[in-house]
């Protein structure tokens, strides 16, 4: 197995990579790579140490199932708690073992293989995604482009495909429909810049939602979200006996509670209470701020006669 000390630059499409690794040409789908890796490469498993692998829902997902763990369990054993890259977003990496090794590799290679992260399959491409939001609405963009790094011998091999050939390939098309409504999430908070910070309630909620699918169900379940949000009975079967119809809740319900969307509906007559609750409040309000001023005006009026007092006494 090598042993290599080089930092790699595996990354969720759309974050950083190490931009010196980067070769300088914005790739289609339809543009050719030329690149194989297999077992019998001198630098099989080198890309599998001193990486910084960050998991999507999905990722998570995949991977406990397949090793038929649950969330806690998973999360505890395997993963590291991590900000998603310039953001204030929670997640959680890959923990790497004493020696910067991935847990899941060994001589023969990857233990996950057909479960391995989204990252992993992406490598050596990468992706640029663009998400900008503004009141006339939000743009996106993709490109791909060739990660180069020059402990990587695959790029010396002879099979040439396209990016859409390797994208099938490696089992992205479904990874990264399973990521996509996680990933726009993500990318929309990151396009608000570093000046708008998350609240620590909404952190601690996104890092459940995100990592642990266990605890969100139990939300669902045993607390008071079903009296706030209206569910349907369809719905809520679905959740109950379907991860990934769970999981593509959870979206919903990040989408809802963190920009406003529409994606869940509160219940009527939660609207009501919270509206009749700020009426009350207003009005207290209100109510005070008159009393401040009546108040004022005591003030001016009782400064008014001693001055007047004053006066009078020096006449
Ligand atoms: S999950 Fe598999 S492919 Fe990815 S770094 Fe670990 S061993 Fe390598
Ligand atoms: S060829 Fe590249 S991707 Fe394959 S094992 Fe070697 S370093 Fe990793």
């Amino acid at each position: 197995m090598s042993n290599s000390k080089q930092s790699t630059s595996k990354s969720l499409p759309g974050f950083d990579t190490n931009p010196s690794n980067i070769m300088p040409a914005k790739l289609s789908q339809s543009s050719k790579i030329k690149f194989r890796c297999h077992p019998k490469v001198s630098c099989f498993t080198a890309c599998c140490g001193n990486i910084n692998i960050i998991l999507t829902p999905y990722d998570i997902l995949r991977i406990r199932k397949a090793l038929n763990m649950d969330a806690d369990e998973f999360l505890l054993r395997f993963t590291t708690p991590t900000f998603l890259e310039k953001t204030d977003m929670p997640g959680v990496k890959l923990h790497l073992d004493s020696e910067g090794r991935c847990p899941f590799v060994t001589d023969k290679g990857c233990t996950i293989y057909e479960s391995r992260p989204t990252t992993c399959r992406y490598y050596p491409v990468g992706m640029s995604f663009f998400h900008e939001s503004s009141d006339e609405g939000s743009t996106q963009e993709e490109f791909y482009f060739l990660v180069k790094e020059p402990h990587c011998k695959g790029h010396e091999e002879d099979q040439e495909m396209t990016i859409r050939e390797w994208r099938k390939d490696q089992g992205i098309d479904e990874s990264d429909e399973m990521n996509r409504e996680w990933m726009e999430l993500v990318m929309r908070r990151k396009s608000f810049g570093p000046q708008a910070t998350l609240s620590e309630p909404a952190q601690k909620m996104f890092f459940m939602v995100s990592t642990n699918l266990d605890k969100f169900k139990n939300f669902i379940f045993n607390s008071t979200f079903l009296d706030i949000y209206e569910i349907d009975n369809a719905t809520l079967d679905e959740i109950k006996n379907d991860d990934i119809a769970l999981m593509k809740f959870s979206n919903k319900y990040l989408a809802s509670s963190l920009f406003g969307t529409q994606d869940l509906k509160i219940k009527e007559e939660k609207i009501m209470a919270k509206a009749a609750k700020l009426k009350v409040s207003q009005a207290e309000a209100e109510e005070k701020a008159k009393e401040t001023y009546q108040e004022l005006l005591r003030d001016r009026d009782k400064l008014k006669k001693q001055i007047e007092k004053e006066k009078n006494s020096k006449k």
